[in-house]
């Protein structure tokens, strides 16, 4: 089951200590990075895709609605963010990689069915 490679991008430290932790405790392989620039790096780099992006929506130097706009590849990505107008920013914002948004503090089961969904 499952070993998808999933990037997760946030500036805040404990989400990436988070995801960390819980990712391979579902069977995924994960990767991090710190911003939307750190980002677009990381796949860039990568030889083979990512099949999910976990990503913040408000970052330093890179947001994640423009990292979104700046992905060439087909990657669903999950947005999060603490802010409602963000989320609601996110939401009216036509990226075509979008394939949902969670409010922070999220519950990891939550995260983990979108996930899953997601992956399907
Ligand atoms: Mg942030």
């Amino acid at each position: 089951m499952s070993g998808e490679r999933i990037l997760v991008v946030d500036d805040e430290k404990a989400i990436r200590d988070i995801l960390s932790m819980f990712l391979p405790k579902e069977g995924y392989d994960f990767k991090l990075a710190v911003n939307g620039e750190d980002a677009l790096l990381a796949i860039g780099e990568s030889a083979g895709n990512f099949d999910l992006i976990i990503s913040d929506i408000d970052m330093p130097r890179m947001n994640g609605i423009e990292m979104a706009q700046n992905i060439t590849r087909k990657i669903p990505i999950i947005f999060m963010s603490g802010r409602p107008s963000s989320l609601e920013r996110v939401r009216l914002t036509n990226l075509p990689n979008f394939a949902g948004a969670v409010g922070k503090p999220f519950s990891l089961e939550d995260l983990s069915n979108m996930i899953k969904k997601t992956l399907a």
